[in-house]
Formats: structure tokens, sequence, C-alpha cells
């Protein structure tokens, strides 16, 4: 077992883990889905349907716009009943498809299994990969089979396999671990091909024994590493979590290549080799629905596309209305405001809070305390940054290394006058982005 070192900085808020102890349920088909046409990082898609056309489950309906992006497949059979927009959890609106179900979910078979995947070339799993439009499911959505290419100077001997879950609320990767070890297993070992990669360390904080004590017993016969974690947020970012498990350092500015290593969350390697060994493309994912108004919290599988709604439903609705409604955890979700913001790839949890649990505080001028710096865990000094931003000296924000900032929110957490940091550090890095761009083009 790998020695844990101790990242910089981090927190340990309240886990919340209600859910961890509720098996997986598979969402009932619906009678509609609304799927939107960018669940990802990169080039959008190009829709491939038109109104009144019909379609099979794991249909392709929109196919990638470049090299990094991921194509978007029916979540059933059925009939194009629109090509339209739609909002998504961004609150932005987006192309979309909205899909009648013909009540058959009848599958396509463009997608056949590669039964022999032991042995076929890793550029053909990639491709495979790609086909099947998976996107990291951890909450990046970056697409996958573009992590799995880096470039030959940046050869990778550490594939990481992240089952930390360390927001808090969230359990859908818990009980995936718990529920369906070997499919991780499997798809890890696929990832592990494409990249030619020996050495495999599966990190997953200590607050999931049994998840530890299943995939340690599963693990250990194909050579790879279970490391057990003591709970830190963020833990599962990934430069954190590599140098939890290794000791190596991403460098200021860099990538998990310039260490040699790839993360790939649990959820990523189970779509993988449900993608290989099945032939089945991402249409679907387990969701943490959750909070204190939620009657039934659970952790579910459910077809993206499912709008937010339908969703609460199979909770069984809420006791009362709640203020806020975020999609993904409380540290690093996008709080929604419309019950049509469908599910999408990246959709890991539905966390519904009460007006206590939301309070809306004003924010007070920086005291110079010192307590976000303290828990950065990307050594940056997010109150000076902010007096940067407001004062909108963005040259000084990006040399005091903004572009750092993983957004995860540690600092605001702690920050006792309530000081809108990661706000500030979104903002930063968005003028910066635009600033550099803008440069090329000169
Ligand atoms: S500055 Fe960014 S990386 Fe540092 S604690 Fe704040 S949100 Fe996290
Ligand atoms: S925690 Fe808040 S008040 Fe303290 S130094 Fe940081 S920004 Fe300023």
């Amino acid at each position: 077992m790998p020695k844990q070192a101790k990242f910089h900085g981090g927190i340990h808020p309240p886990e919340a883990k209600v859910t961890g102890a509720f098996e997986i349920q598979t969402a009932p088909l619906l009678e509609t889905y609304v799927v939107p046409l960018q669940q990802h990082i990169g080039a959008p898609c190009n829709v491939l349907v038109k109104k009144k056309d019909t379609v099979r489950r794991g249909q392709l309906i929109a196919e990638p716009g470049g090299f990094v992006s991921a194509g978007i497949h029916a979540p059933t059979s059925g009939t194009i009943s629109a090509v339209t927009t739609c909002t998504g959890p961004a609150g932005a609106s987006v192309p979309a498809v909205e899909l009648t179900s013909d009540g058959d979910d009848t599958p396509d078979d463009t997608l056949t299994p590669m039964d022999d995947w032991q042995n076929s070339a890793p550029d053909d799993l990639k491709k495979r990969i790609a086909d099947a439009g998976i996107v990291g499911m951890g909450g990046a959505a970056f697409p996958t089979h573009v992590k799995l290419s880096p470039p030959p100077a940046k050869p990778i001997d550490l594939l990481v396999i992240n089952g930390v879950e360390c927001e808090p609320c969230l359990t859908a990767d818990h009980r995936l671990m718990l529920e369906d070890p070997d499919k991780v297993l499997t798809g890890t070992q696929i990832i592990a091909r494409i990249l030619g990669c020996k050495k495999v360390i599966i990190g997953i904080e200590n607050n999931k024994p049994d998840a530890i004590e299943l995939m340690q017993t599963k693990a250990e016969k194909l050579e790879m590493e279970v490391a057990p974690l003591k709970v830190r947020y963020p833990q599962g970012a990934e430069k954190q979590l590599i140098y939890a498990v290794s000791g190596r350092r991403v460098p200021t500015g860099g990538l998990p290549m310039d260490v040699g290593a790839v993360v790939q969350n649990v959820g990523t390697a189970a779509a993988v080799a449900e993608a290989v060994l099945d032939g089945k493309p991402l249409y679907e994912r387990i969701t943490t629905i959750t909070g204190t108004p939620v009657v039934k919290p659970g952790n579910w599988r459910l077809r993206v596309g499912t709008p937010l709604e339908a969703a609460l439903t199979l909770a069984k609705g809420v006791h009362n209305d709640p203020a806020k409604i975020i999609f993904g955890g409380p540290m690093m979700g996008l709080a929604v405001y419309s019950l049509d913001v469908p599910i999408i790839k990246s959709t890991s949890g539905i966390l519904l809070l009460n007006s206590d649990e939301t309070s809306e505080f004003t924010s007070g001028p920086c005291i110079g305390c010192g307590q976000c710096v303290d828990v950065c865990p990307m050594n940056i000094m997010p109150g000076t940054l902010s007096v940067q931003i407001e004062n909108e000296r963005f040259d000084l924000a990006e040399a005091w290394h903004a572009m750092d900032c993983i957004e995860c929110g540690c600092c605001a957490y702690m920050c006792p006058t309530y000081r809108p940091l990661v706000h500030h550090l979104k903002r930063a890095k968005a003028e910066i982005v635009a600033r550099r761009k803008a440069e090329q083009n000169k």
C-alpha cells in the first residue's frame, strides 16, 4: 500500500453522505427526454437528426464537432419531436433534441462488443471510447479519448483511478465501486492498456471502508494498488490526488501528463468497460439525489436528458420547497433555476437545500486573516487576488497565478467576511483567457 502524501491546504466540511448505504435504482422509462447537444468541454456537436426521425437507444444523434468533443447518443428509442434549445445546468441556452419515447427501448447495434479487447490495438480501443461519447464522469466532462492521447514526448507510467468522491453529500461513485467493482476494474485495465501503463493506483477516501476492502481484494489479483486516503477536500482534484497517492507534484500551469500520470474517475472506467465489452454508448449515469428537503434520497441510474422535475419525482418529491437546487455537490456544484434542466453526462448529484442551509451573507472587506491562504490547495493567495480582481488588475492576477485556481471553494468556505472569492477567481480566469486570445489574434 503506498504511503499517503498530504497535499497542502484543503478542508473537511461535514460529509453528509446519507445515501451511502442506498443501492442504485434504475429509473423507469420516461415519455420525453430533452437531450442537450453540448455536454462536454470542447467543440459543440453537430446535430444529425431532424423532427419526426425515428431513433434507437444508443444511436448517435449529434456528432463531435472536432477532436476535443464527444458525440451524443439517444437515451431511448422513439421519435424526435423537436430540434430545439434548453437551459443547461450552467444556465445558458444550449441546442437540444426532444425525444418522445416509443416505450420499446430498442437498442441500436452500431457498436458491437469487442470481445477480444485484450488483444485489440490501443488505437482501436481509444476509437471505441470516442465513438461511445465518453467524457470524464467526475464532473469535468472532458472527452476521455483526448485525455488518453498524450503526445509521445509525455509517456505515462502511472494511471490513477479516482474513487475519492470528496464532495460532501455525493455517493454515486461509492455505490458503483460496491455494486459493480469488476466493471470499474475492467475499464481500468482497458485504460491502462491504451496508455501502455503498468502501474495503477486506485485512490479511495477512508470514509468508504467497505469499498476499500472490496476493491482491494479484487485489485490485488490484477496487480493494482488501492490507496486508502485520509478524508480531505478537494482530494478528488487531479493534482491533489496524484500527489496524495504518489508524491508527484504537477508543476504550476502543468498537466498530470507532465509527471507521467493520467487520472480517470471510477465512473469513467465503468463507462469504458460498457463501451468496449457491451458496445454501449454513454447515455446514462449514476446520480445521487439528496438533501434535507428530499423525501426519499437515493442513488439512481438516470438517462441523459431526464428533466430535473422527473428525477425529483423518483425521489418522491420534496417535503417543502427548497431554497436552492444544485447539480453536483455543495462545494463545486452549479445552482440551477428551472425544473426543466436536464441531467447530463456529468451530473453526479442533485442536491436540494433548505433556506437555513443557504443563508445569504453580505460580504465585507478582506481583513487579511490569511485563512484562505492556509486552505488553498493550489498555494495561491485568494484574498490578495480578490482585491486585485475587484480593482480589475487582471495583469496582476495573472502574475499571481489566478489561472492555477481549481475553483474548489475552500477559500470561500473559510473566509470570515464572506468574500465571493471563487466568483472573483472565475472572473479573473475568464478575463485572462479572453486577453490571451485577443493577444494571439493581433
Ligand atoms: S483560490 Fe481557487 S484553488 Fe485556491 S482555495 Fe480558492 S477556489 Fe480553491
Ligand atoms: S479569508 Fe477572507 S478575510 Fe481572510 S485573508 Fe482571505 S479573503 Fe481576506
